[in-house]
């Protein structure tokens, strides 16, 4: 790789390793094992396995250390471990480096299944975890005391998109000696410059974008080649949470095509967004890349633009909101997010179903939510789409409300 190459030539050529016959698209190395030349050819690569030399899928194989290192060079970091799923990469990364009486503080806006890996799994095992709101720094400030050993934090919140401030966070979590995860996804890689804002570790579910066409699970983790090789890989290659080849090439060839994905995404976003301003059935438009986003500055410093979601607030509660997604002709409802396809999701009653009603309520997720992740269609046909579905969901009053 030339070190001058920006983001967007790394996403094409980074990372490339080729056989013997110069293929031009990257090869699928579909093997679990690899035969050796000589007895003491085994010994030797147990001993010390070699930058292509390969034992077995669990610990590395060729396509997926392609993906691991064009990833590594697009997201500016040190090294990556590439998992089975984003979950794997989660849980992973925060069971890897943390130990029985070790104390996590995190964000309480979080996706479901990391609130249950910090509470419930780590819980189990002796780690405390203390929950602030994400936005306000001087909860930051009062929970990370000395003695913390990580924060952990998605940048984005899903679904109500609040914004963590990344740099002002890892500055308060480093004057303690504390490791910083950051669950990047609805930045994606395009929108992340997260290690060089102070990110420690940063973590992405391929599933989303970098995959981008809802084909394969996946997950990566980011960071310095000493804890991704140190810390990660020891811990993910015993306990089976490793990327399959083939999934490794889906998520490679993702990558050449992500950047024109995400931006095709986030100008759809923008201009759904100014579209439906002052619409008679919103009460608002939640959109970090729009001026009437209280984080909109955050938000523009950080990633540079507003990423590929947006979520629309209904006045008429969950009767509007179900009117509005079972009118759309072009957006699926569905629970991806990061689609070439544009997907709606009414979290009250999907992702987000099983919370207590004041949880809900305390992270803002009302029955008129309604979280849309914006696809690469014509912008104009969304634009159409969405207004004659909010048409329908005009005048609506929800008895629920
Ligand atoms: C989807 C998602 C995950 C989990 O990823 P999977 O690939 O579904 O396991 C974790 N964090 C966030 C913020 C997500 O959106």
């Amino acid at each position: 790789m030339s070190e001058t190459w920006n983001k967007r030539t790394r996403a094409v050529h980074g990372g490339t390793r080729r056989s013997q016959y110069g293929e031009l698209s990257e090869a699928i190395f579909l093997t679990q094992g690899f035969a050796y030349d000589s007895a003491e050819a085994a010994q030797a690569r147990f001993i010390e396995a070699g930058a292509d030399e390969f034992i077995y899928a669990r610990y590395g194989n060729p396509t997926v250390r392609m993906f691991e290192d064009r990833i590594a060079q697009i997201e500016g970091a040190e090294d990556a471990f590439a998992t089975a799923s984003g979950m794997a990469a989660v849980s992973g990364a925060l069971t890897a480096m943390l130990k029985a009486g070790d104390r996590v503080v995190a964000a309480r806006a979080l996706f479901g299944s990391c609130l249950y890996v910090l509470q419930d799994v780590l819980g189990r095992f002796g780690v405390e975890t203390v929950f602030v709101d994400g936005t306000d720094l001087d909860q930051w400030r009062e929970a990370i005391r000395p003695g913390t050993a990580a924060v952990f934090f998605e940048s984005v919140s899903n679904p109500t998109l609040e914004i963590v401030d990344i740099r002002a966070v890892c500055e308060l979590a480093h004057a303690v000696g504390a490791t910083v995860l950051v669950d990047n996804v609805f930045a994606s890689p395009v929108f992340s410059d997260a290690i060089a804002q102070g990110a420690d570790v940063v973590i992405y579910s391929a599933t989303k974008h970098i995959d981008g066409q809802g084909r394969a699970l996946g997950g990566v983790i980011l960071g310095t080649r000493d804890f991704i090789r140190k810390t990660v890989e020891p811990y993910m290659k015993h306990t089976g949470g490793s990327m399959s080849p083939f999934n490794a090439w889906i998520m490679l060839k993702g990558l050449e095509t992500l950047d024109l994905r995400v931006n095709a995404q986030a100008d759809n976003a923008l201009a759904v967004c100014k579209a439906v301003q002052g619409h008679p059935a919103l009460l608002r438009c939640i959109y970090p890349g729009h001026a009437s986003h209280a984080q909109a500055e955050l938000c523009r410093r950080q990633m540079g633009r507003g990423g590929t979601v947006l979520a629309f607030e209904l006045k008429g509660g969950q009767d509007a909101a179900f009117a509005f997604v079972n009118a759309l002709k072009i957006g699926r409802i569905s629970n991806n997010l990061g689609d070439a396809k544009t997907i709606v999701t009414h979290p009250a009653t999907t992702t987000h179903q099983r919370l207590p009603d004041d949880r809900k309520e305390a992270l803002g997720i009302t029955p008129g939510l309604v979280r849309v992740s914006m696809g690469i269609e014509d912008s104009g046909d969304l634009v159409g789409d969405m207004l004659q579905a909010l048409d329908r969901a005009v005048g609506m009053v929800s008895p629920r409300d």
